[in-house]
């Protein structure tokens, strides 16, 4: 009889933990089929995916305090958190940040557009542009660094900035604007001129000894490449002054009336930057130049009404934190680590299929809502 009650209380407790890891594995399918059968109300045309890389939610406060309690990130409509961390590490870096917003797949922290094992992936850029989208990259710091090349190259190591000036030959991307010319033409590695092969691909080539990017009127009918500097473009405080204008310029270039529609990924890449070097005053004037890149993008998507705005970062650089200061500026500021941290990170939207980004999920899920609603699941 003992031995009889102690099998069956033996058999219960295998059962209820069999059980419990039913309904855990049941959670996270509908967790996944939550999102991805969320129908959303409308679907838009274009898609401008803005990321301030190293802009958690104190980078968004300082540059909202320091800019007279205001900032055009505010006219989102819907509001969401996501999850940051890679396949092999609680904190992403940049290049595995970006890779999951470009193949959906999490990553290893230095991967450009490959899984946790390695295996490459079409990109979101690639995809729409194979599709006859109209497509374009507008960053402040190199066209080869980690974010923007997670879109388009294919490489074990973010480091490698010549392997991935090659890769950005195999792409067919409408519009690229950075720095690091040198990747191309003055290469270290070969004696490649990937300028003459960018050329010979019908893009216009232009650079900062040529134009004013301010000044400069996007020529329509061509690919164009502008390089914004040899190596890393400027601070936004020693004068760099391109990143809101060319956003503008960018999103009329690429909105070309026979095309289906365009994806533009826009990065303000320094807010980063000034986290790793610990400088409040640099996150700031980054974050408000990035700002106003986003002004540009939230003018367009309000008249045009079938353009998606997503603002996002890949996570949060220095652990900032605004511990006092004068009302709306002069902020008193303390970091924690002169490295990534591993919060949350908000994704703000706008345009149709807004809706969509709103609650917590993972970083997957950003491409996952993208090519859902570019008609892909
Ligand atoms: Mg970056
Ligand atoms: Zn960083």
């Amino acid at each position: 009889m003992k031995n009889l009650k102690i099998s069956v209380l033996f058999v219960c407790l295998l059962c209820s933990s069999a059980c419990g890891v039913q309904q855990a594995k049941q959670a996270i399918n509908s967790e996944k089929q939550s999102t991805l059968t969320q129908k959303p109300k409308a679907t838009p045309k274009n898609i401008i995916l803005m990321i301030g890389d190293g802009m958690g939610i104190s980078q968004i406060t300082a540059g909202m305090y320091s800019n007279n309690n205001y900032l055009e990130l505010e006219r989102c409509t819907h509001i969401g958190l996501h999850k940051q961390h890679a396949s092999d590490n609680l904190i992403t870096d940049s290049a595995a940040g970006a890779t999951v917003f470009s193949i959906g797949r999490k990553s290893n922290n230095k991967y450009l557009g490959l899984d946790s094992l390695g295996n490459p992936h079409q990109t979101i850029l690639e995809y729409l542009s194979s599709k006859k989208y109209k497509t374009g990259l507008l960053v402040t710091s190199t066209i080869v660094h980690a974010t923007p090349a997670a879109f388009y190259a294919h490489q074990k190591s973010r480091n490698d900035y010549e392997k991935i000036a090659v890769d950005l030959m195999a792409t067919d991307v409408d519009l690229l604007i950075g720095g690091g010319k040198k990747y191309f033409n003055r290469r270290m590695t070969d004696s490649l001129d990937l300028i003459e092969v960018l050329k010979n691909r019908d893009y216009l080539v232009q650079d900062y000894f040529d134009q004013d990017l301010n000044n400069w009127i996007f020529p329509i009918g061509q690919k164009l490449a502008f390089f914004t500097s040899d190596g890393d473009p400027e601070k936004q405080s020693k004068g760099r002054t391109y990143l809101p204008s060319a956003t503008a310029k960018s999103i009329a270039f690429l909105n070309q009336p026979n095309a289906k529609g365009f994806f533009l990924m826009v990065e303000g890449s320094q807010i980063d930057w000034g986290g790793h070097d610990n400088d409040a005053n640099y996150i700031i004037a980054e974050m408000l130049d990035f700002d106003k890149a986003i002004k540009a993008a939230l003018d367009f998507a309000q008249a045009d009404q079938n353009t998606l705005v997503i603002i996002t970062a890949d996570h949060e650089t220095g652990g900032l934190a605004i511990i006092g200061g004068k009302k709306f500026g002069d902020l008193k500021t303390a970091f924690t680590t002169e490295n990534h941290t591993a919060d949350l990170i908000p994704v703000f939207a706008y345009g149709p299929g807004a809706e969509l980004f709103s609650g917590i999920y993972e970083n997957t899920e950003i491409y996952n809502k993208m090519m859902q609603l570019m008609g892909k699941d």
